[in-house]
């Protein structure tokens, strides 16, 4: 970290924030300037937050030079040292392979998931997604199936061999969401919901953290930090969209950080674009946009009656439309050295 004194600082208010730097186990440097003094800080930086710099009477600014987390962090690792998440029973994220995760947004019946399993698969998808623990903003909206929502995605699994994503909201249900699913969803509302984080980081499966409605980058990847920090390092990381004031989508999908967390991490990057703009006849352009940027993985809603689904029927893709988008997806991969 680097402290900035404020203004004209006098040599003891100087000697008194290197006597607390070095109280804390790190070493100052002071570099005296002609306006300004700056003390650069040697040590392990993350032990302490900048907020105890902050407090200490003469210091005005503090930078952190090292980024706040160090195991989702790409700092100190190779360029090609990236994380590969194997799925059970088979297939990768963060090969060359991009992830095709499709399903409805709800588990609503048994029959309606094992014939959109059987029509996805059969179209491309690589991986089923459906909700059984549904996160409602309105309480007494359709909540999911829960506990029998999660016995016909094992039934899914069954019979079609694909991995399952599916969705946990609380830390109590974690062993049982995890003992179906292949991967296990935290969703945006739950992206900083700590003591969830520290539980799907006990477990030794994957985990797909979404990215928070209103988190910043850092902010994520702290949540990526907790679950890693439990020893969990299987994590891949979802951009699905940020609320922001445009409101001609549901919500704003950046695919810049697509990019940008392949620069900051070594995590493999899902984008999910049914829920980052909220209308099926985005989604498309969205899904191919994301490929292109580098994603590892897309979520893509799928419904064969969208009209009719219990959540999230406007952002679906119908059958039809989604084993269109497939063959064009395979494209784009090719076009960026990947394969679908
Ligand atoms: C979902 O995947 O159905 C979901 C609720 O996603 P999000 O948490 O991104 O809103
Ligand atoms: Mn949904």
């Amino acid at each position: 970290m680097i402290v900035v004194m404020k203004p004209n600082s006098t040599p003891d208010a100087i000697a008194h924030v290197e006597a607390r730097v070095r109280s804390l186990g790190m070493k100052p440097h002071t570099i005296l300037g002609e306006e300004l003094t700056v003390i650069a800080l040697v040590g392990n930086e993350r032990n302490f937050t900048k907020e105890l710099l902050l407090a200490i009477p003469g210091v005005d600014r503090v930078m952190e030079v090292a980024r706040p987390y160090k195991l989702v962090s790409s700092e100190g690792r190779r360029e090609n040292e990236r994380t590969v998440v194997k799925l059970n029973p088979h297939g990768s994220i963060g090969e060359r392979s991009v992830l095709i995760c499709a399903g409805p947004c709800s588990v609503e019946s048994a029959e309606q998931i094992f014939d959109l399993a059987d029509r996805v698969k059969a179209a491309g998808a690589t991986a089923f997604r459906a909700g059984a623990f549904k996160p409602r903003t309105n309480p007494y909206s359709f909540q999911g199936l829960q506990g029998e929502g999660l016995k016909m995605l094992a039934e899914v699994k069954r019979r079609t061999g694909l991995p399952i994503f599916t969705e946990v909201l609380a830390p109590s249900d974690v062993a049982l969401v995890a003992d179906v699913a292949d991967v296990v969803q935290i969703g945006t509302r739950n992206a900083q919901n700590f003591p969830l984080l520290s539980a799907v980081g006990e477990l030794r499966k994957p985990v797909l953290l979404k990215r928070g409605f209103a988190s910043t980058l850092d902010e994520f990847l702290l949540g990526a930090e907790y679950i890693m920090s439990r020893g969990n390092g299987e994590v891949i990381l979802c951009e699905r969209g940020i609320r922001t004031f445009e409101t001609h989508t549901r919500n704003t999908l950046p695919l810049a950080t697509v990019p940008a967390l392949k620069e900051r991490t070594h995590l493999p990057v899902m984008v999910d674009p049914s829920h980052g703009t909220g209308k099926r006849s985005l989604v498309p352009a969205m899904a191919l946009a994301a490929v292109a940027a580098g994603a590892d993985a897309l979520m893509l809603e799928v419904h064969q009656d969208p009209e009719n689904a219990m959540t999230d029927g406007d952002q679906s893709l119908s059958c039809d439309e989604f084993a269109v988008l497939v063959p064009r997806l395979r494209k784009v991969a090719e076009a960026v050295d990947r394969e679908i």
